[in-house]
């Protein structure tokens, strides 16, 4: 029997998307990681800065004033789960220069500018996000951009049986 095993595309799309159920936005759940020959370095999920309450406990502008999806992210105190993973690689000094970025949903145009800036060279995404200038800005920088189909994430559970399976149960 051949023994089944998800792509490191894929496998690297589930970590974004664990990153992602972390994250503190009332919107939208998104995770990011970065990755650099096949060695996770960093991630990130959408939420406040490092140790400040989030949008849940003081309330989140964007939210109050029902803002559409795209439009005024200046006003929520959260940045982006591709900010953040940039952030964190930073923080700790490792470099994601040449780099792949996994992440759940498309790159903003702010993110992508800083994917740019940050040397990374391919950016992996599942759900697509309508912003033209991002496309613009990535093609210009010659980013590889790959995007794995929505069903991808079901496609690991049938491999995770064994841990979602109680001890009791086996
Ligand atoms: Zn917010
Ligand atoms: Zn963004």
């Amino acid at each position: 029997m051949e023994l089944q095993r998800p792509d490191w595309d894929t496998y690297f799309m589930m970590i974004a998307g664990v990153a992602a159920s972390r994250s503190t936005c009332l919107r939208r759940r998104v995770g990011a990681v970065i990755v650099r020959d096949s060695q996770i370095i960093s991630t990130g999920y959408n939420g406040s800065p490092k140790g400040l309450p989030h949008c849940g406990e003081v309330g989140c502008l964007r939210q109050v004033l029902n803002i559409p999806s795209g439009e005024r992210h200046e006003i929520c105190r959260g940045s982006h789960a591709e900010m953040n993973a940039i952030a964190q690689a930073a923080s700790v000094g490792t470099s994601t220069a040449g780099g792949t970025i996994y992440c759940t949903h498309e790159p903003c145009s702010f993110c992508t500018k800083a994917i740019i800036n940050a040397g990374i060279r391919r950016i992996v995404f599942v759900h697509p996000y309508p912003d033209p200038l991002a496309h613009q800005l990535r093609a210009e920088a010659s980013v590889v951009v790959d995007r794995l189909p929505e069903t991808v994430f079901a496609s690991v559970a049938p491999l995770l049986e064994d841990i979602f399976r109680p001890t009791a149960a086996r």
